[in-house]
C-alpha cells in the first residue's frame, strides 16, 4: 500500500500539502524533502504520513529526500503548535526552524594526520609535532599546539611524514563537563538549586519561577540545575534563552567556565556558516548547551531536558515582526511538548508568571538578598520640579554632584536613558516644522555620530539638511530633547577627565563589540557609561556604585496596558546594576512625578506592594493575566479600500461568550511606509481559546491582495 506525505513548506502558505510517497522512499516524520510546487522544486519537511485509501485523486509524487538532517518529532510538533497558537501560517515558524539548515555549510578545513613514514631528520621540534599530531588539526594549529614554527610542520608534510586532507567542518563541540565544581552556593541558593534538581529528577514537564533580586545569584543557581540535567543523561540538552545579544555574551562566558566547553551560540548576529554548524550539532545531539536569543527556541533539539528563560519579564522576548510570538510563552509550550523542565528567572517577573506562581501552577523559588556582602542599592528620587537641570541640559545638579563624588572615589557611574541617538525630535525654529519620515507618521531622530536623521520604525535615514525643507530657512533646525549621545556630550563637558562611553544599538554593531564594551566596563576602563536598555540589565559591574536614571518617566508616557509594569521592571533592573561585592551602591531617579505609584514603589523597594496593586487593577479590568488580549492590525495603501475591508471584518467577528471586540480604530501609528493602519483589540476571559476564536474570524474574511491582516496574540505593542 502506498503512503501520503503531508509536507510543510517554509513559506507563508495556509497549510501543509499532500504528496505521494514514491516506492522505496521510506520517508520518516521530519525528513527534509524536495517537493514540486507548480514549476518549482522546493525544500519542505514531512509533518504527517498516512496510508492512502482508494478513490483519492492521484497526488504528485515527491521528488526525493534531501541529504539533510531530519527534524526531530518534538520540533515538528512545536512548529505546528506555535503556528496554531499565534494564528499564523505554519510555514512561518518552520522557516525559523530551518534557518540554520538553510545557511551555507562552513568551508571544509584542512587537517593533518600521521602517515607512518618516519622523518628523515629527527629533531626535538619535529618530535613535538609528531606527538601533537595524534589529534587531527590544521597545520597552523598543529604548529601552535607543538609550540614550533609553522615551517617545521610544512617540512614534515613535504617529506610525507604528515598527510593533509580536507574534512567537513561540522559539529565539533567539546562535551560539557557537568562534574566540574561550580560556585559554593549560599544557603538560599542551595535550597533553590535543590528544588530545581528535585524537579528535574522527577522528570517530565514542570515550570519553576526563579524569583531573585538582582545579584542574588540566579545564574549560579540555574547553572547548577543545568549541571544536574547534563549529568543525569549523557544525551541531555539544555537551552538558555536571553533577551539581548549583549547578555548572551556574558552568559556564554559563564557557561564555558562552569562546564569547561563553549556552548552553542545562537542569535541574529551569528554568521551563517557558524549558524549551520550549531544547527547541525544541535540536531545530532553533539551540541548539548545552547545560549541564545528567542529564535533559539526553534532549534532542532532531539533531547531537550531543560529550558531556562533568563530575564523572563523582558519585552524583547516578544517578536513583533514577521512571525509574531512571545518566546517566554512558547518556551513553556516547548517544555510541555518535550517533557522538559522550564526555569523562568527574573528579579522582576512578569505579572503573568507571578500569577502562575501564586496559583501554584509554577514552583516559586525566591532569593531575597544579594549574594555575600553585597547589598541592594539605596534608591532616591530627584524631583525635577525642585532640582531642574539648567536649560538645554538633562542632568540635574543633584545627580551631577553624585557623579562628581563617585568619580572622585574612582568608582563608576551608569547613566540610563532608554533613547537612542542624539535628540528624539528636530524642528525648525523659523516655521515650527517637525522633521518626519516621508511615508511614516513618526519623528526623525537625530544621530550625531552618523550626522543623519533616522526613522527608528522603518530604518529610513537622510543627512541632516542645512536648511529647513519646509520654509528654506538656513541653520534653523534645532534638536529637542535628549538621547544617549546628547547625555554623553553633557557628561564629557562636565567631567573632561572622565572616560565616558555610550552603549546603544547604534554604537555597538555586533556581539563581539558588545562583549568588548561590557568587559571594558567590568574591568574599570570606563568611568561613565551612558546606556540604553541594551546594557542596563543583567550585567555585573563590580566597581559601579551609581546609577542615574535620566528620565524615569519616559516609559510611563504613551501608556499602554503594561506601561507601569514595564517601567518598574526596567528601572529596577537598571538601578540593580549599582553596588556589587563589598561596595554599596545608590541609584538616583530623575522624575517629574515622584508621587507616581511606580516611583514610590521603586524608592521604597517594595515590589510586592506594587505587584499587588497592579494585579488588583488588572483584575478589575479583566486584563492579562486575568483575561486575554489579541490585536489585529489591518493595513493597506488605499484608504478607501482599507476602510471598506475593516468594516466587513467588523461584521464578520464571531459572537462568543466572554469575548469583546473593540474597533476598528486608527492605530496610534496610522501610517508606516505609506501604508495606513487600523486596529482591532479583542479581550477575552481566560477560559476562552482565543487563538481558535481569532482563527475562526480570520477564516471568515478574504482580504484583497493589497490588504495585510496581522494578528497578534497577547500584544505588547499597542501602536
Ligand atoms: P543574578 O543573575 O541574580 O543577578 P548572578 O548569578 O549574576 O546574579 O550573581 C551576581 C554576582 O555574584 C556574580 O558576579 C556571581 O558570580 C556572584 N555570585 C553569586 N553567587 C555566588 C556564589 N555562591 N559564590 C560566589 N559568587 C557568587
Amino acid at each position: 500500500m502506498s503512503r501520503i506525505a503531508s509536507v510543510l513548506l517554509p513559506m507563508p502558505l495556509p497549510e501543509a500539502f499532500d504528496y505521494a510517497e514514491p516506492d522505496g522512499m521510506d520517508l520518516q516524520l521530519g525528513d527534509q524533502v524536495s517537493a514540486p510546487l507548480g514549476p518549482r522544486l522546493l525544500r519542505g519537511v514531512v509533518v504527517g504520513l498516512r496510508e492512502a485509501v482508494g478513490g483519492n485523486r492521484p497526488l504528485k509524487p515527491l521528488e526525493g529526500i534531501l541529504e539533510e538532517t531530519r527534524l526531530p518529532p518534538g520540533t515538528v510538533e512545536f512548529v505546528q503548535w506555535a503556528a496554531r497558537y499565534s494564528v499564523d501560517w505554519p510555514g512561518q515558524p518552520l522557516a525559523i526552524a530551518l534557518r540554520g539548515a538553510r545557511a551555507p555549510k562552513p568551508r571544509p578545513v584542512r587537517v593533518t594526520a600521521l602517515t607512518g613514514v618516519a622523518p628523515a631528520r629527527p629533531t626535538a621540534a619535529r618530535a613535538k609535532v609528531l606527538e601533537a599530531a595524534a589529534v587531527p588539526m590544521s597545520p597552523p594549529d598543529l604548529a601552535r599546539a607543538a609550540g614550533v614554527g609553522v615551517g617545521v610542520v610544512k617540512g614534515l608534510i613535504d617529506e610525507g611524514v604528515l598527510s593533509v586532507r580536507l574534512v567537513e567542518a561540522v559539529a565539533s563541540f567539546d562535551p560539557p563537563d557537568p562534574s566540574l565544581a561550580g560556585a559554593v552556593l549560599n544557603p538560599s541558593q542551595a535550597a533553590a538549586a535543590a528544588e530545581l534538581k528535585a524537579m528535574l529528577a522527577q522528570g517530565g514537564f514542570n515550570v519553576a519561577l526563579l524569583d531573585g533580586v538582582t545579584g542574588s545569584g540566579k545564574t549560579e543557581v540555574y547553572l547548577e540545575a543545568a549541571a544536574a540535567a547534563l549529568a543525569a543523561d549523557p544525551g541531555a540538552q539544555v537551552l538558555i534563552l536571553l533577551p539581548e545579544i549583549a547578555l548572551t555574551q556574558a552568559v556564554i562566558g559563564r557557561v564555558a567556565e562552569r562546564f569547561g566547553a563553549e556552548p552553542g551560540e545562537w542569535h541574529s548576529d551569528v554568521a551563517p556558516p557558524a549558524r549551520r554548524r550549531v544547527w547541525e550539532a544541535v540536531a545530532n545531539g553533539r551540541c548539548r548547551i545552547v545560549v541564545g536569543a528567542r529564535s533559539a527556541l526553534f532549534l532542532p533539539f532531539p533531547n531537550l531536558k531543560l529550558i531556562v528563560v533568563d530575564e523572563e519579564h523582558d519585552a524583547s522576548f516578544k517578536q513583533e515582526e514577521g512571525f509574531i510570538y512571545q518566546a517566554r510563552d512558547l518556551a513553556v509550550a516547548r517544555g510541555k511538548i518535550e517533557d522538559a523542565g522550564v526555569v523562568l528567572a527574573s528579579a522582576t517577573p512578569s505579572l503573568e508568571s507571578l500569577r502562575n506562581a501564586e496559583q501554584g501552577r509554577y514552583r516559586w523559588l525566591r532569593l531575597s538578598s544579594r549574594h555575600g556582602e553585597a547589598r541592594l542599592p539605596d534608591i532616591a528620587l530627584i524631583d525635577l520640579r525642585e532640582s531642574p537641570p539648567d536649560p538645554g541640559r538633562w542632568l540635574s545638579p543633584a545627580l551631577v554632584k553624585a557623579m562628581g563624588e563617585t568619580f572622585a572615589r574612582g568608582e563608576q557611574t551608569l547613566l540610563f536613558l532608554n533613547r537612542r541617538g542624539y535628540a528624539p525630535l528636530v524642528l525648525c525654529k523659523a516655521c515650527g516644522e517637525r522633521m518626519t519620515a516621508p511615508d511614516t507618521d513618526s519623528w526623525l531622530v537625530e544621530h550625531r555620530y552618523s550626522g543623519r536623521l533616522v526613522c527608528h520604525l522603518t530604518g529610513f535615514s537622510m543627512p541632516k539638511p542645512k536648511a529647513c525643507p519646509h520654509c528654506g530657512a538656513h541653520d534653523s533646525l534645532v534638536s529637542i530633547g535628549p538621547g544617549v549621545e546628547r547625555v554623553e556630550e553633557e557628561a564629557k563637558g562636565l567631567f573632561p577627565q572622565a572616560r565616558v562611553a555610550v552603549f546603544s544599538s547604534d554604537t555597538i554593531f555586533d556581539a563581539r563589540e558588545a562583549r568588548r564594551m561590557i568587559e571594558a566596563m567590568a574591568d574599570g576602563h570606563i568611568d561613565i557609561l551612558v546606556a540604553t536598555q541594551a546594557a542596563a540589565k543583567g550585567h555585573n559591574f563590580p566597581n559601579l556604585t551609581l546609577v542615574g536614571v535620566v528620565d524615569a518617566d519616559l516609559g510611563l508616557r504613551g501608556g499602554d496596558l503594561r506601561a507601569a509594569e514595564r517601567t518598574y521592571q526596567l528601572l529596577a533592573q537598571a538601578t540593580g546594576r549599582a553596588g556589587r561585592k563589598d561596595r554599596p551602591g545608590r541609584a538616583l531617579l530623575q522624575t517629574w512625578a515622584p508621587e507616581h505609584a511606580v516611583m514610590q514603589a521603586l524608592a521604597a523597594q517594595d515590589r510586592d506592594a506594587f505587584v499587588e496593586a497592579e494585579l488588583a487593577e488588572r483584575e478589575l479590568a479583566g486584563l492579562p493575566p486575568f483575561g486575554r488580549l489579541a490585536a489585529v492590525v489591518v493595513s493597506g495603501l488605499d484608504p478607501v479600500q482599507l476602510e471598506d475591508f475593516v468594516r466587513t471584518m467588523a461584521h464578520a467577528a464571531p459572537n462568543a461568550a466572554g469575548v469583546e471586540v473593540y474597533g476598528p480604530a486608527d492605530a496610534p501609528l496610522s501610517l508606516i511606509r505609506g501604508r495606513r493602519r487600523k486596529r482591532f483589540l479583542v479581550r477575552a476571559d481566560r477560559a476562552v481559546d482565543l487563538s481558535a476564536y481569532m482563527a475562526t474570524w480570520r477564516a471568515r474574511v478574504r482580504p484583497p491582495a493589497a490588504i495585510r491582516v496581522a494578528i497578534d496574540i497577547d500584544p505588547y505593542s499597542f501602536l
